[in-house]
């Protein structure tokens, strides 16, 4: 089956490539010279859709990708020929020689994958890239600081391994006052100066804000190439590049009392215009944003007339209250934005109580993505539909 048409879809998710690209460059400006940023691809590009996101960073200079499965490796790898591709879950016993076949790069998170990685760089005779994470304060992947002090013990476990990366993961990032994050860097200082030399790797997105010396070697940020602020509480440094909207399927006029939706959770009390979208809980817009969020008609980009989302959010559809719009400014087919520009991806999310990560990783399979560069090309394009 193809894709379907974006105008047979009910929702859609805007990706604004340019945008992308724009958060690259302005990440590796940050960085500095001497670090490389990579791109974290996972879950599907963070719900973006990996497939063009990818392609996209590699033409903006990314040679190094993150993703969490194999399965994601395998993918991305057909995508992207010749990138550097690490598996942050790493080799499970038996992955090896599909990552090796496939020139994927494993995050080594215990001794024993170190061991079979190295196993399987004898068994080719060739030299295997790694990447080696330390664990230093997430007790989640990554080699337990025992496990370290023995790879420091015995360096000859690397052996047969190549270009190593050694890496390890903020848990408190986001918090740039944490205790945890020094914590942490002085944890990964230590552990590495007692391993041989290799590359290093700290920092997600808000792990590059908290200064330059989190940058080390190579930088891992994901949420922040996709327009989630790493800076919470400050002003997003960042281009907002996702836009969820949904298409006006019913319109009704109410002119006597009335509730909305299941549970009866809205009422109507004397008259008003009711808008219902094709978009729901299915798609990725979270239940719990029933009588809570609020969308925006796409062309309405002066005025940013606030509508609210009255009663429940059901599995297909979800209903507004566009009584403050003249009725002429609303049709059947019409979209409205419920993720972008007044309603940026973090304010949204702190509204259904979750991070922007979630609610982008969420969007539904059924929601098809429409790629553009440029929010005046989206114009012209969406136009054209
Ligand atoms: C997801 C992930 C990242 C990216 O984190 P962001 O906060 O999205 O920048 C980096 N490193 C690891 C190990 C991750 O799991």
């Amino acid at each position: 089956m193809s894709a379907p048409a974006f105008n047979t879809a009910g929702a859609r998710l805007i990706v604004d490539l340019g945008a992308i690209r724009r958060n690259y460059r302005i990440l590796v400006d940050r960085a500095g010279p001497g670090t490389t940023v990579s791109a974290v691809v996972k879950a599907d590009a963070y719900g973006l859709g990996a497939d063009r996101v990818a392609p996209c960073l590699a033409a903006a200079g990314c040679d190094d990708f993150f993703v969490a499965t194999l399965d994601e490796g395998l993918r991305l790898r057909g995508v992207l020929p010749t990138a550097r591709i690490a598996v942050l879950d790493g080799n499970l016993p038996g992955d090896e020689a599909v990552l090796a076949a496939n020139d994927l790069v494993p995050v080594l998170n215990d001794l024993g994958a170190i061991e079979r990685w190295r196993d399987q760089a004898r068994q080719a005779a060739t030299l295997l890239r790694a990447v080696i994470q330390l664990d230093t304060g997430m007790c989640r992947m990554g080699l337990s600081e025992p496990e370290s002090a023995r790879l420091a013990a015995e360096p000859d476990r690397l052996d047969g391994l190549s270009h190593l990366l050694v890496m390890s993961h903020l848990a408190c990032a986001d918090e740039p006052d944490h205790p945890m994050n020094r914590e942490q860097w002085h944890r990964f200082v230590d552990l590495t100066a007692r391993l041989p030399a290799m590359k290093q790797s700290l920092a997600n997105s808000s792990g590059i804000f908290l200064g330059d010396d989190y940058h080390f070697d190579l930088v891992r940020p994901g949420a922040a190439l996709y327009g989630i602020n790493p800076t919470p509480g400050t002003a997003n440094p960042m281009t907002e590049a996702a836009r969820l909207q949904g298409k006006i399927v019913a319109l009704r006029d109410v002119d006597s009392p009335m509730t909305v939706g299941y549970g009866a959770t809205h009422r109507v009390a004397r008259s008003g215009r009711i808008a219902t979208l094709a978009i729901g809980y299915a798609d990725g817009f979270p239940r719990v944003l029933g009588n809570v969020a609020s969308g925006v008609l796409s062309d309405d980009r002066a005025d940013k007339i606030s509508l609210p989302v009255v009663g429940r959010v059901s599995m297909d559809l979800v209903t507004l209250d566009v009584s403050a719009l003249a009725p002429e400014q609303l049709t059947l087919g019409t979209y409205i934005d419920l993720i972008g520009g007044p309603r940026t991806v973090d304010a949204v999310a702190a509204e259904a109580d979750t991070i922007g990560y979630e609610l982008l990783a969420r969007i539904g399979s059924r929601v098809p993505r429409l790629y553009n560069e440029s929010d005046r090309q989206i114009q012209t394009e969406l136009r054209a539909l």
